[in-house]
């Protein structure tokens, strides 16, 4: 093997998932829903289904491209269609950077943004948040963006910022005030920015502000029809690049997969707008909304300090240290461990990550189990 296979492992996820169903844990560590997507958007596949079924061109099905321009403001253009954001993020690598190029992403971090850098050559640059007590009032959930730290970090090597808003795993949704201060940096710097945006309309408080709108001319949007419209698996990801850049990074994107499920391009062309037209979205909010506090309030009663999200369906919380595979085993809740999201500076101890994206009954269960066994 190339030694490029060493720079990857089984993800988190998947181990985390792998272990859940050895152990009839119930799974609150993978980010995907236990519910299933919304009606409009099955019967738009099964309509899709021997009618739209052969390729479609790299970039694209048309009326998705469309859909997705109608829908976040931009032209079909600047829209690519990925198989899944985690295809987009790997297209924007091997477009943007490589060799020598450093690519400087915040800490804690993804887990696909160290192995998608590592493995087309270029250096990840970590720059850790800074963890603030929960009761300190910051309204990053606890974590708080180090301007001063992020321009430290980068050099003359830095092509690109990689952010993610609103934030897995801290749940932290950036204001504008400091999208503002990134892109007066990346503009000083000139330096391209990826902003990994797949929990756009997961938010619980004001809506995030879309960074291309602050600097259209380097700001390249990844986005998930997955997270969206709560079907994870069908793998219809979206990228929108500044005016103008789209051919390049569809000429890349075309040598992996060629083009997206056809079919399901279709589905999600067809669902977009009804999605918007018929409030889904604020549906999906106000439904996370209820199951967030629930899991807030239930490990809070437990006496557990809870970083409170602002966006997506994740929420941290501090325990006492203990293997995220001992709790698997023994408590039978699958959790994603604090420490997944670290790779430069020590992880804080004892954080975990909650996916509360699963029925109300399995939250609640999930957290009798754990206050038996805590
Ligand atoms: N986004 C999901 C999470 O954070 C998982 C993504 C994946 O497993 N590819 O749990």
């Amino acid at each position: 093997f190339h030694p490029r296979t060493k720079v990857t492992t089984e993800s988190i996820f998947s181990r985390m998932s792998r272990l859940a169903l050895q152990h009839g844990a119930i799974n609150l560590g993978q980010g995907f829903p236990s519910n299933p997507p919304p009606g409009f958007l099955l019967e738009a596949a099964r309509r899709a289904l021997g009618r739209v079924d052969q390729y479609t061109p790299p970039p694209g099905l048309p009326a998705l491209r469309e859909a997705l321009a109608e829908d976040l403001g931009v032209t079909p253009e600047q829209v690519i269609v990925t198989a899944g954001a985690t295809e987009a993020l790997s297209s924007l690598a091997d477009s943007l950077y490589g060799e020598g190029d450093e690519v400087v992403m915040l800490e804690p971090y993804f887990d696909a943004y160290l192995p998608q850098t590592l493995m087309v050559g270029a250096k990840p640059v970590l720059v850790p948040m800074r963890l603030q007590p929960t009761d300190s009032g910051s309204p990053g959930g606890g974590w708080e963006l180090d301007l001063e730290a992020l321009e430290a970090a980068i050099t003359p090597r830095s092509k690109v910022l990689l952010l993610n808003s609103p934030y897995n795993p801290t749940g932290s949704v950036f204001s504008r005030e400091e999208l503002e201060a990134i892109v007066a940096l990346a503009r000083r710097h000139d330096l391209w920015v990826i902003s990994d945006e797949v929990y756009d309309e997961l938010y619980f408080g004001a809506p995030p502000t879309p960074l291309r709108t602050l600097a259209p001319e380097r700001v390249f949007t990844v986005g998930s029809a997955g997270k969206r419209l709560e079907a994870t698996g069908w793998r219809i990801g979206w990228i929108v690049t500044p005016p103008g850049l789209a051919p390049e990074v569809a000429g890349m994107r075309q040598w992996s997969s060629f083009c997206s499920a056809a079919p399901l391009q279709a589905a999600v062309a067809e669902a977009l707008p009804l999605a918007r037209a018929e409030g889904f979205y604020a549906e999906l909010r106000e439904s996370y909304g209820r199951r967030k506090d629930l899991l807030a309030q239930g490990l809070r009663g437990m006496g557990l300090e809870v970083f409170e999200p602002q966006g997506t369906y994740f929420l941290t919380v501090r325990m006492p240290e203990i293997g995220a595979e001992v709790l698997v085993q023994e408590a039978r809740v699958a959790i994603i461990p604090g420490s997944a999201f670290y790779a430069s500076s020590p992880p804080p101890q004892g954080l975990y990550r909650f996916a509360f994206c699963k029925t109300a009954d399995d939250i609640e269960q999930a957290l009798e189990r754990l206050e038996r066994f805590l």
